[in-house]
């Protein structure tokens, strides 16, 4: 099933999951690490926000198991035990379609703004424990706390409750992939978050309102993830391409150090998606996805399709940098794999597949034939948290230096 050719690839050893064969990375840097913190002459030593006080090496031990409110209120209740009044501020900005709290929690006093927002997708749970891990770092840890000083961290950690309780058949018995296709909830275009500012849902409403309170942002992280994949992707919005070489440098280097591959998808510009390179690529846009579905006909979905989060909190000024996680929450891997460059077969391959694979599961049949060796492999909770981490805390070294 896989496609022949280019082995443009070497191996990583020390794989968690299975030998993989990866992508070259596009900037050379495993042959010389120690030049990826001078690049561009943009380091400097007293940036307090140093690689190697890497937030990720203090994660605790955290379980598989999914959060829910309960592990986000018992943070929420130990903030005043540890910070000064000043410095938090923990509110509901209001309550989703179906009567749930939505929280934000405001952290510190500095200069710097920084938005980290999640659950804009309901099937996508990293973000919701990435911001979880963050705020228990942060308050246990004093290396960090002089980051309070320097940014003023807005953290909505879940934008959808009702969305996420729609996908708690699966998110009980994580990480089981089949579960994960035969329950997993999304919204459609017309109900997706995502699209849907400033006002399409209830939701959008809210948060708007809230965001122009706050605003402007020196940075726009927005938690995303994708159900099946070929690796690690980040997505960067366009006018920050040129002026972020080394936080993409940054990011492939934490993908890779964790012996996990980069999702390497040259989309062409479909839906306005910008190949930057393997592990990276450009944040959606309403206008070219409205484009696209007009070029097949689809008025009516074109129509649905309002402006995201990135163009949103753009357009209240400040220019932030805004980046998109999109770590899988399932690897794709297969022993005959040779990756073609800007090609995730197997990706593509699934994706096509997956509606029969979704049927037959439904009827509790047999899909090993349907896979054809393709292995999937879940991506270790703790290691999707700390990639998700590293992006922030080089994104934050971003800002102070360019902010
Ligand atoms: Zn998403």
């Amino acid at each position: 099933m896989c496609p022949k050719g280019d082995s443009n690839s070497y191996t990583a050893r020390r794989s968690p999951l299975k030998r993989v064969r990866l992508p070259i990375p596009p900037f050379g840097h495993l042959r010389n690490l120690k030049k990826l913190f001078y690049l561009n002459n943009h380091y400097t030593p007293i940036c307090i926000v140093m690689t190697k006080e890497r937030l990720s090496r203090f994660i605790p031990d955290i379980s598989e198991k999914l959060s829910d409110d309960g592990d986000l209120i018992k943070i929420l209740d130990h903030l005043g035990g540890v910070l000064p009044k000043s410095l938090y501020n923990v509110q509901t900005i209001g309550m989703s379609e179906n009567a749930h709290p939505i929280k934000a929690i405001i952290l510190g006093s500095g200069n710097y703004k920084v938005s980290i927002l999640s659950g804009s997708h309901s099937d996508e749970p990293v973000g919701y424990e990435t911001c979880l891990v963050f705020l228990k770092i942060l308050l246990s840890h004093e290396q960090f706390k002089g980051w309070l000083s320097q940014f003023t961290f807005v953290i909505l950690p879940d934008i959808n409750p009702d969305g996420r309780l729609k996908n708690e058949l699966w998110r009980k018995v994580w990480p089981d992939w089949k579960a994960y296709v035969k329950h997993a909830f999304r919204e459609p275009p017309g109900r997706d978050l995502e699209f849907g500012y400033p006002d399409m849902r209830l939701e959008n409403k809210l948060l708007s309102q809230f965001y122009k309170k706050h605003a402007p942002f020196h940075l726009h992280l927005n938690l995303h993830g994708m159900g099946f994949s070929e690796g690690g992707l980040l997505l960067i919005d366009r006018r920050h391409i040129s002026k972020t070489k080394r936080l993409q440098e940054q990011f492939i280097n934490a993908v890779l150090e964790r012996s996990l591959p980069l999702h390497d998808h040259d989309r062409k510009g479909e839906k306005g998606f910008t190949y930057i390179g393997p592990g990276l690529t450009t944040t959606p846009e309403s206008e070219p996805m409205r484009e696209f579905f007009k070029s097949q006909n689809d008025l009516e979905t074109a129509a649905i399709f309002h402006e995201t989060s990135m163009a949103y909190i753009s357009g209240l000024g400040g220019e932030p940098l805004c980046l998109v996680t999109e770590l899988p929450l399932f690897l794709l891997t297969h022993a005959a794999y040779k990756h073609q460059p800007g090609q995730p077969y197997l990706y593509k391959s699934l994706r096509q597949k997956l509606p029969d694979i979704k049927a037959r599961l439904m009827q509790n049949k047999p899909v090993e034939e349907l896979l054809d060796g393709l292995q999937i492999q879940p991506i270790p909770l703790k290691t999707a948290v700390e990639i998700q981490l590293d992006i922030l805390q080089f994104a934050l070294e971003y800002v102070t230096m360019n902010g």
